[in-house]
C-alpha cells in the first residue's frame, strides 16, 4: 500500500466549494485502488482565519506544510482582507519558501467545449511560468506618502540561476512529451536589463537541447499570436508576470477559468509542490453553488502526476473529458445550469464506471 500525505487548504469563496468536489473524486480512487492510500489533512488558513487570528497561517505554518508530499490549494481572496495580505502572507511564502519555481499550466482543447479560436484544430500547449522571482518581488518601497513628491520603486529580480532552471524545466518537459518547440516571451527591446538577461540565458540553456527549436517573441506580439494561431504553440516559457497574464489568456482561449488547472512545482522534490486552479475565489459567485469544479479536480490530477501516479491522473482527466463530451451536465460558465455538486457527481460517476468490469457476451458461432 502506497501512502500519500496531502495538505488541503480550501481557502476562501469558491475555493471551499470546488475543493469538496475534488476530494470526492480523490476518495473514489482511494476506495477503488488497492495500493493508493491518501492521508488528507485539512487546514482552514483563509481570510476568515486571518480575521480571527491576525495572520493568514500560524507562525510555524510552513514547517507544518513541509512534512507533506503535496499541497492541494483552493483559492484565496476576500473583500474584507487586502489582497496583498492574502497573497503575500499565504500563497507567496509557500511558493517561494518551497522553491516552487515552476508554475505549470496546461492549455488544451477539451471535448465538447467550443473554442472560437481553434479553427477546427486542437489547441494543446503548456506554459512554464517562472514562479519564484522576476516582476513579483517584495523588493522596493514608497516614499513621501500623500505628498506631491510621492514615489514608489518596485524592483524586478532576475537571476541567471532562476532563468536557467525554468527554461530547463520547460525543455525537459518538451523532451519527455515529444514536443519540438519552445516559445519564449520577452520584452528585451524595452526592458533592457532584466529581459536581456532572460533572453541570453534562455538561449544558452537551449543549446543543451539541440533537438528543440527556440522561438522568441515580444510579449505584445505573442498575445496577438495566442489569439490568432494558438494551435501553433507547444511549450511556452515566460517570466512571472508575463506567464501569469499568458495563462489567463490561455484559459480564456480554451473555455475559461473554470476549466484551467495549475501546478506550482519544486522539480527536485526537496519541498512539497502545490496544486491549485488558475481561478481565484470568485466572490461574485461564491456561496451560490454554481462554480465549475473542473479546474480544481484537474489540479488534483496534476498532483497525482507529480506524485508519480500518472495512471490515476489519466483516469480523472478521462472522466472530466467524458462528462464534457456527453454535454448533459454543464455549469453556467460553460453554458449550462448544473450546480457545483452535480458536476462533481457526474465526474465521480464517470470515474467509477472505469472500474466496472464489462461483461463479455457469449457468442456461439455456427449455430442458427
Ligand atoms: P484573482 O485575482 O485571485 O484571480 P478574481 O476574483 O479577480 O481573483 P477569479 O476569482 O479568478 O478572479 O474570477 C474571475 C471571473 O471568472 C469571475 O467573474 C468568476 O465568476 C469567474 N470564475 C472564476 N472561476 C470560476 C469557476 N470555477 N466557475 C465559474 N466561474 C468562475
Amino acid at each position: 500500500m502506497t501512502e500519500y500525505n496531502i495538505a488541503v487548504i480550501p481557502g476562501d469563496g469558491i475555493g471551499i466549494e470546488v475543493m469538496k468536489e475534488a476530494l470526492k473524486v480523490l476518495s473514489v480512487l482511494e476506495a477503488k485502488e488497492p495500493d493508493f492510500d491518501l492521508r488528507v489533512e485539512n487546514f482552514p488558513w483563509s481570510s476568515d482565519y486571518y480575521l480571527e487570528h491576525g495572520r493568514m497561517m500560524p507562525e510555524d505554518g510552513l514547517e507544518v506544510l513541509q512534512k507533506f508530499q503535496a499541497i492541494l490549494f483552493g483559492a484565496i481572496g476576500d473583500a474584507r482582507v487586502p489582497d496583498d495580505v492574502t497573497v503575500w502572507e499565504l500563497i507567496m511564502p509557500i511558493r517561494k519558501q518551497f522553491q516552487q519555481y515552476v508554475n505549470f499550466r496546461p492549455v488544451k482543447s477539451l471535448p465538447g467545449i467550443e473554442s472560437p479560436l481553434s479553427k477546427g484544430e486542437d489547441i494543446d500547449f503548456v506554459i512554464f511560468r517562472e514562479n519564484s522571482e522576476g516582476e513579483y518581488s517584495n523588493s522596493g518601497g514608497r516614499m513621501f506618502d500623500s505628498q506631491l513628491t510621492e514615489l514608489s520603486l518596485q524592483n524586478t529580480i532576475m537571476t541567471r540561476a532562476g532563468i536557467e532552471r525554468i527554461t530547463k524545466a520547460a525543455c525537459e518537459y518538451a523532451v519527455k512529451n515529444d514536443r519540438k518547440k519552445i516559445t519564449s516571451a520577452t520584452k528585451s527591446n524595452a526592458i533592457i536589463f532584466s529581459m536581456k538577461l532572460w533572453d541570453e540565458h534562455v538561449k544558452r540553456t537551449l543549446l543543451e537541447y539541440p533537438d528543440l527549436q527556440l522561438e522568441s517573441y515580444y510579449i505584445d506580439a505573442l498575445v496577438a499570436y495566442f489569439v490568432q494561431r494558438p494551435q501553433t504553440f507547444e511549450v511556452v516559457v515566460a517570466s512571472n508576470l508575463f506567464g501569469d497574464i499568458l495563462s489567463d489568456l490561455g484559459s480564456g482561449i480554451v473555455g475559461g477559468l473554470g476549466l484551467s488547472p495549475s501546478a506550482n512545482i519544486n522539480p527536485e522534490k526537496d519541498f512539497p509542490s502545490m496544486f491549485e486552479p488558475v481561478h481565484g475565489s470568485a466572490p461574485d459567485i461564491a456561496g451560490k453553488s454554481i462554480a465549475n469544479p473542473i479546474a480544481q479536480i484537474w489540479s488534483a490530477a496534476l498532483m497525482l502526476d507529480h506524485l508519480g501516479r500518472e495512471d490515476l491522473s489519466k483516469k480523472i482527466v478521462k472522466a472530466i473529458e467524458e462528462v464534457l463530451l456527453e454535454g448533459k451536465v454543464r455549469t453556467a460558465d460553460i453554458g449550462g445550469s448544473a450546480t457545483t455538486e452535480l458536476m462533481g457527481l457526474a465526474i465521480v460517476e464517470k470515474l467509477k464506471e472505469q472500474y466496472v468490469t464489462k461483461k463479455v457476451g457469449t457468442e456461439i458461432h455456427g449455430v442458427k
